[in-house]
């Protein structure tokens, strides 16, 4: 019996020679492949520039960096994430300040981002959790109204509109997107990010800081003693990507419909399995909007079974399924308590969300009998504890 995880990659031949053209070219790290893969990026999400990074944390470094963030300065973002959504506040020197989700979407709430606002407040980093935007139209409207940056954290979004249908990464309700490339995410290069903008003035930034700080580009030198010369005119970073990396992104772009095509199916698969099953909580795809489904987050009433989570994950595993708890809230991690005064309690909604949530296989390389192995395991689970 295969071991089904929670996520994988899905990798073709087509992939494959994707990269392997590459490491027979001249160039195995910033080559042609680069630019191409951002012009695909900018073709695909609508934005007008598209700067590919190292990984998503680097792309969320880059962003909150030129974005203007600093010590002294706050920025708001939800508990409900991978931890780089914070962290990247932190490392720019800024305080991450967390609003709770609303119950439904498990998105940051607009009316209790606006709870948390300061004079302080430069920032809103918006995680489309799972993969869907919601709340998106009211927390720009918001950010805008206080003159706010929002940073969208869309490393599980790429391929999913917002409400009118506008895509993800256009940057319609956002100064800034940022992706993650990362295997388990919808299209992989191995490790890979990107930031996208329409704004050339941030692009420009996030190219500079992206390579050391350091440009060649005759316009933006103080002087011009001959053709060697370059200038370092920020601290940047080593934050590149490489041709390799672009190419298998390239590829993998061009299956994107596909994949997120069968990533909603499964999730219909398993809605019409659990719907109204005692005990548990289907996902809820907000009105209007089309989630790529980055994960299938089902809601457990473990207590009301009798049992544990951890109980009911290694039953999964027993049956050759794997299950993910995504995520534990930000604010209850060690550092974040020490750091920020993070506390149980502070955050309800979050916490309630952490105590029953439970992360189901969602790839497109899952088989109908891969899901329907699953919806047996998890039914059988649900019945013999309840
Ligand atoms: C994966 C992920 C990141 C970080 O991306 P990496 O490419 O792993 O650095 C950031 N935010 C969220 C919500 C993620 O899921």
């Amino acid at each position: 019996m295969k071991f089904l995880p929670y996520g994988r990659q899905t990798i073709g031949a087509d992939d494959v020679r994707a990269v392997v053209s590459v490491l027979k070219s001249p160039w195995l790290t910033q080559g042609p492949k680069i630019a191409e893969f951002e012009a695909e990026l900018c073709s695909r999400t609508g934005a007008r520039c598209a700067v590919a990074v190292s990984n998503g944390t680097a792309a969320l470094h880059l962003a909150c960096l030129a974005a203007g963030l600093r010590k002294g300065m706050e920025v708001v973002t939800s508990p409900v994430t991978f931890v780089a959504s914070a962290n990247a506040v932190v490392y720019a020197g800024a305080t991450p300040v967390f609003a709770d989700i609303h119950p439904g979407t498990y998105t940051l709430d607009p009316g209790e981002v606006r709870r948390r606002l300061t004079a302080r407040t430069k920032a809103l980093v918006t995680v489309d959790f799972a993969g869907q935007a919601a709340g998106a139209e009211e927390l720009w409207r918001l950010a805008r109204s206080r003159g706010l940056t929002v940073i969208e954290d869309a490393a599980h979004a790429i391929g999913s509109r917002y409400r009118g249908g506008a895509p993800v990464g256009s940057c319609r309700f956002a100064h800034m997107t940022t992706f993650s490339f990362h295997p388990v995410k919808t299209v992989t290069t191995g490790e890979g990010g990107a930031v996208t903008t329409n704004s050339t003035e941030l692009a420009a930034k996030l190219r500079l800081l992206r390579t050391h700080g350091i440009t060649k580009e005759p316009r933006l030198l103080s002087r011009h003693p001959g053709p060697w010369y370059y200038e370092m005119q920020e601290l940047g970073f080593n934050y590149r990507i490489t041709d390799l990396q672009a190419a298998l992104g390239l590829s993998q772009l061009r299956k994107l419909d596909r994949f997120v095509r069968r990533r909603r199916e499964i999730v219909s698969m398993y809605n019409d399995a659990f719907r109204g099953v005692p005990r548990l909580t289907i996902p809820l795809e907000a009105e209007g909007l089309r989630s790529a489904f980055h994960l299938y987050v089902l809601q457990v009433d473990f207590k009301a079974l009798g049992t544990t989570r951890g109980a009911f994950m290694e039953g999964l595993k027993g049956r050759g399924i794997g299950s993910q708890v995504l995520y534990i809230p930000v604010h209850l991690q060690p550092y974040y308590r020490e750091r920020f005064r993070g506390r149980p309690g502070q955050y309800p909604r979050a916490e309630a969300f952490y105590e029953r949530t439970l992360s189901l296989p969602l790839y497109p390389a899952l088989t109908d009998a891969d899901v329907r192995r699953v919806v047996r395991a998890v039914r059988c689970l649900v019945s013999r504890e309840g």
